[in-house]
């Protein structure tokens, strides 16, 4: 992995993006810098040479041979007339014409003289110029003075000559520079085009490759930007749109003013399903249900979405009660069929709230916030009818959650205002029907109405408040069996329920020793009884704090045994004093053989940790009798005695100190 901080990664992308640039543009700069050179190069090379084949387009060998020509006729003419000491006619016809060619010669060279003005050009025009005139002056004279003006001519022609071929060589040294500076030049043009061709493909194949680079790079960015949208728009699990996605999409339709329905699914227990299969059976639980749900949602025409958890949420364009009721049927009986994942056999139960856009607010003003407040007090309903329940929110529902929201409220003020009280339900020997302690349950004293706890306890819990409950129970309870149990030899036990709230930390540590330090209660007298839920929670921590609590001497125990995912290997991880088996399991005793079977079995693993068993909502004889059987010898039920105040309590159990009298 890269752990160079953020800034020096942006940094070196930044110089190495930058530098590529900087370096193609330097290339292209160097690039455009040798074009112009080069064309400069060119321009001057073409002008050479133009210049050297100026050199050869004026016939300046050609006049120079032609000049020599013409001396040399001159001369033989003038040799032979020496020879023979008089001239013919034709002889000075001869020389009249070569003297005519000469004069033209010399009208050529002097313009090369003006064109091209070296020495040797000189030399021969005036070389040229005088033998002419030498020449022109002894025709002029008719030849008299022959002899002398042959030698003078000879002298001037072999001069003429002289000067030419110095001419004539100046001139092919002149001829042999330009080609030979002409082949350079194009030598060099060759060297230029080559480099020029060469710095052309390379900067060619960099920009290719630059461009490649840059593609890729635009390419990856895309794809990041695709999935970082992908991220922010849908769940990783379940691959259905996520909160967000879903928010735009209510924000979308009720802009539109559009008729819907909301719903919102919340999965039955599904925090035993992953603690008890593993997370890999609540990731196949989720999927599979995410599946099951946006197959039927699309029939519909709606949008189903994860808001997190085990929370679904749909958006369905229908608001007819029939048809709803309808998609509701059809998708618990698609839920109905059990998920398999690695062996097991799951089932997905769910509870539904639904609130349609008519039902809230009659579909005007409508909000975001109101209708999802209504499908959240139609899914609350939902939970409350139990497992697999489904409820459409309708007005009488705000009345109720109203009513919630006050007994909330009140929760605080009614611990200020004393309006609490314990009251005590014995706990009994099965053999002697004697009282050896009592469970204390909390009760609530409302305007003189008494609330059962079953309706304030998981609403304390939802919102944290269940601790000071408990610990004011814990604090009246063990003082008032402190009391009952001054001079007695035969000291009576009490038990109070902890919520698995407690567990989170070990504050509860420090209350109980308090309580039991003001109180001075014997420690193994107090029994914690814990619901096997507690369990599944966050184990080390929870195990931490009981392995406090029991240092502290209290017993613990396992309260309402055989509801939750708890399995018999729980038994062994708690080391738990007391095992409460559930009145439900109760019920089913009587009538039901396999019952029977898991008790004869609980019954034998428990008192091989040697745990006590005690059975919990006896009502009947018949289930005394065959609890008794099983060889349990603790219980609790109303066949004994319900839950009384503290009065009641010790006039019907203390007060003589005697067998249980059977009337409570
Ligand atoms: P629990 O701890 O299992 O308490 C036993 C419950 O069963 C009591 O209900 C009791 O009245 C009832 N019961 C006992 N014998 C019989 C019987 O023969 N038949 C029937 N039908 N019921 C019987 P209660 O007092 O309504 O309490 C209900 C639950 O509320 C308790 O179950 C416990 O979980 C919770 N609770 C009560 N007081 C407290 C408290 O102070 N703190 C906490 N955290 N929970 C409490
Ligand atoms: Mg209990
Ligand atoms: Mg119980």
């Amino acid at each position: 992995m890269d752990d160079s901080p953020a800034s020096s990664r942006f940094f070196v992308l930044l110089s190495t993006r930058l530098g590529s640039r900087v370096a193609a543009g330097v290339a292209i700069l160097i690039l455009i810098c040798m074009g112009i050179g080069g064309a400069f190069k060119v321009q001057a090379a073409l002008k050479e040479v133009a210049a050297t084949r100026a050199v050869f387009e004026v016939p300046i060998m050609r006049e120079g041979f032609m000049a020599m020509n013409d001396i040399d006729r001159l001369n033989s003419v003038v040799q032979q007339a020496k020879a023979s000491g008089s001239i013919s006619a034709a002889d000075r016809d001869a020389f009249e014409f070569a003297i005519d060619l000469l004069v033209v010669r010399v009208g050529s060279f002097e313009r090369l003289v003006r064109t091209n003005p070296t020495r040797a050009t000189s030399r021969a025009y005036d070389a040229l110029v005088h033998a002419a005139d030498r020449a022109n002056q002894e025709t002029q004279d008719g030849f008299r003075g022959l002899f002398t003006f042959a030698n003078d001519f000879l002298e001037l022609a072999s001069e003429a000559r002289v000067a030419l071929v110095s001419y004539l060589d100046n001139a092919r040294h002149l001829q042999t520079d330009a080609l030979e500076r002409q082949s350079q030049i194009l030598f060099s043009l060759t060297l230029f085009l080559i480099t020029l061709l060469i710095g052309m493909t390379l900067i060619g194949t960099c920009a290719i490759l630059l461009l490649r680079r840059e593609v890729a790079l635009r390419h990856g960015r895309e794809q990041a930007e695709r999935r970082a949208d992908y991220l922010a728009h849908f769940d990783l699990l379940t691959g259905l749109p996520n909160r967000q996605k879903f928010q735009e999409h209510l924000d979308d339709q009720l802009a539109q003013i559009a008729p819907m329905s909301m719903l919102l699914l919340d999965l039955d227990d599904f925090k035993g399903i992953n603690d008890t299969y593993g997370h890999a059976a609540g990731d196949a639980v989720l999927r599979r249900f995410a599946e099951r749900l946006s197959k039927r949602v699309t029939s519909y025409n709606g949008l189903a979405a994860r808001l997190g958890g085990d929370e679904f949420a749909v958006i369905l364009p229908q608001t007819d009660p029939a048809t709803l009721r309808r998609f509701c049927g059809e998708f618990v009986q698609d839920m109905e069929r059990p998920i398999r994942c690695d062996g097991l056999s799951l089932l997905g139960g769910f509870c539904l709230g639904l609130a349609t856009s008519k039902a809230v607010s009659n579909g005007k003003n409508l909000t975001a916030e109101c209708l999802l407040r209504a499908t959240d007090i139609a899914l609350y309903e939902a939970k409350e009818a139990g497992r697999g329940a489904y409820k459409f929110y309708d007005a009488s529902m705000e009345k109720r959650t109203a009513d919630r929201r006050a007994l909330l409220d009140a929760i605080p003020k009614a611990l200020d205002a004393k309006e609490f009280f314990v009251v005590y339900q014995p706990k009994i020997n099965l053999e002697t029907l004697e009282v050896y302690g009592f469970e204390a349950l909390i009760r609530w004293n409302r305007d003189g109405v008494v609330v059962p706890p079953e309706e304030f306890i998981p609403l304390a819990e939802e919102h944290h408040l269940i601790k000071e409950l408990d610990l004011y129970v814990m604090e009246h309870a063990v003082q008032q069996l402190v009391d009952w149990n001054r001079g007695s030899s035969a000291p009576l036990s009490v038990s109070v329920n902890l919520s698995g709230l407690h567990f989170v930390n070990a504050r509860i540590v420090d209350h109980v020793r308090r309580i039991l330090k003001e109180t001075n209660l014997p420690p193994h007298l107090l029994t914690l009884e814990i619901t096997e839920t507690v369990l599944l929670d966050d184990w080390t921590s929870v195990s931490n704090v009981l392995d406090q609590l029991r240092e502290l001497g209290p017993k613990i125990s396992l309260d309402d045994f055989g509801t939750g995912f708890s399995s018999l290997a729980y038994l062994r991880s708690i080391a738990a004093d007391e095992l409460k088996i559930d009145r439900s399991f109760v019920t089913e005793l009587v009538q039901s053989q396999e019952a029977r079977f898991v008790l004869d079995a609980v019954v034998d693993i428990a008192r091989g940790l040697g745990m006590t068993i005690v059975v919990e909502g006896i009502e009947t004889d018949a289930q005394a009798d065959i609890v008794r059987d099983f060889g349990c010898h603790n219980a609790q039920g109303f066949l004994f005695g319900g839950p009384k105040d503290a009065t009641t309590t010790f006039d019907l159990y203390l007060s003589n100190r005697t067998k249980l009298d059977r009337a409570g």
